[in-house]
């Protein structure tokens, strides 16, 4: 397969002189399989080039697979500028998160309602399928796509292609789920620990297993980081950590902060490469530049897939519960921090309810069965932990597998790790910006909600 950047930066297009070599233009990058199948991943302003290219290239019809991390403006603003939507005998298929009343076919076409934009989602002229995505796999043409959900104030999909031996891994926007990153600031420090014991850094570093190459946020340095948390973002140390655990090949630094120019980017190619030497690994690392190819040879085995595209949602939507269906249990002895959730959640329509102690909670998660519990970690009484343990412990298969989330302040290794031998199934760190607990609730329940449909 062949990969070309078309938009490498993040946040916004930065057009001049300063970012010449490493490109203005937001997320797009295009994935050509040795079978002719197209691939793009995002649809940020670099995909206006793009469409002019496949335009340019006489091939007709132009058909593709148009892969949406999600739905924020630097990852769609080219969408209604993409040349193949509007030719009549093409055919693009479009994927991008969704369930929980989130419809990527409603948020593409509010992007081009009349205030915004002069034609309407109607007048694209190609066959367009949507496909709203959970995570999970499935078979594309001679391919292999996985979808795993990623770290971000909305909820916003990773994807994976493997084809004919050969694989690449898409996954930007995205924050360290450890959120003390203290020690990636020392680079003789060792990560491996913080990469350990977090549950949902090791599913991120087995999504990128082996990879040949990796695409992978690298917004911030570790030192601007905690000036940055929560804004959804990586580190260049937290890309080259978890691209080193995972015994990925090729690392490409991408979504390049609008602040920064050309130098400074050649500055965070240093800063990773000097960590990969540090760590006696071998890890090749790059910043991804807008025109810049990466060739992967298809030369092994395809990997076998049996499931269809059109199955990868199934059963999320079609089971025909809404909203006001799911259950929301909110544990908190401080009662700010329930009306804080209270407020971030009612607009989503969750039947909310309340405890202010464990015990309550736990004779309320008996008789309510609630799709989530989110609750803090200390409470006078029975603590998050012992009310985990509690229900992990039950026969009944709806309270012991019932999703907890724990909220704390907590984030050095061995609380988290103290969480996750309890039973926790994630953690949510305080102070949480809204944006986050709905993008992190929603991932929640529509993991629970895959896994029994
Ligand atoms: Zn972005
Ligand atoms: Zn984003």
């Amino acid at each position: 397969m062949h990969i070309r950047f078309w938009g490498t930066r993040g946040s916004l297009s930065k057009a001049g002189p300063a970012t010449l070599r490493y490109g203005g233009n937001t997320s797009c990058v295009e994935v050509g399989m040795a079978d002719g199948t197209l691939i793009v991943f995002d649809c940020g302003t670099g995909a206006h080039d793009l469409g002019q290219a496949l335009l340019a290239s006489g091939k007709h019809p132009i058909d593709g697979h148009l892969f949406i991390t999600h739905t924020h403006w630097d990852h769609i603003q080219g969408f209604p500028f993409f040349a193949p939507l509007f030719m009549p005998g093409n055919t693009w298929d479009i994927y991008a998160p969704g369930g929980l009343g989130n419809r990527l076919e409603e948020t593409l076409a509010g992007q081009m309602e009349y205030t915004y934009f002069p034609l309407t989602l109607q007048q694209l002229g190609a066959t367009i399928h949507f496909h709203d995505l959970v995570e999970g796999t499935f078979g594309l043409n001679g391919g292999r796509i996985t979808s795993r959900y990623l770290n971000h104030p909305a909820l916003a999909l990773g994807y994976r292609l493997d084809v004919g031996g050969a694989s690449v891994v898409y996954a930007t926007d995205h924050e360290p789920h450890t959120r003390d990153q203290s020690h990636t600031v020392d680079p003789h420090a060792s990560s491996s620990r913080a990469l350990e014991v977090h549950h949902e850094e090791q599913g991120h570093i087995a999504f990128l297993s082996q990879a040949d190459l990796v695409i992978h946020d690298a917004q911030y340095t570790a030192a601007e980081y905690p000036q940055k948390v929560g804004w959804g973002h990586s580190t260049v140390e937290y890309a080259v950590d978890v691209a080193l655990a995972a015994q990925v090949k090729r690392l490409a630094l991408f979504h390049h902060d609008p602040l920064r120019d050309d130098a400074a980017v050649d500055r965070l190619v240093d800063l990773g490469r000097q960590r990969v030497i540090t760590r006696g690994g071998t890890l090749e690392v790059f910043a991804a530049a807008e025109g810049q190819v990466v060739e992967l040879p298809e030369v092994g085995q395809s990997p076998t897939c049996p499931v269809a595209h059109a199955d990868a949602t199934a059963g999320v939507e079609a089971s025909g519960t809404t909203n006001a269906d799911v259950t929301i249990l909110i544990v908190d002895d401080e009662p700010d921090i329930v009306r804080l959730l209270q407020v971030t959640l009612r607009p989503e329509g969750f039947r909310l309810l309340a405890a202010h102690d464990g015990e309550t909670a736990l004779q309320m998660a008996r008789t309510e069965r609630p799709s989530l519990l989110l609750m803090d970690w200390q409470m006078p009484g029975r603590d998050g932990l012992e009310v985990c343990r509690a229900l992990r412990a039950e026969t009944d298969p709806q309270l012991r597998d019932m999703p907890v989330v724990l909220l704390t302040a907590q984030s050095r290794d061995e609380h988290v790790a103290a969480g996750f031998a309890a039973g926790v199934t994630d953690y949510l760190t305080k102070p949480f910006y809204p944006a986050y607990v709905r993008s992190r609730v929603r991932e929640w329940l529509l993991r629970k909600r895959v896994e029994t449909p």
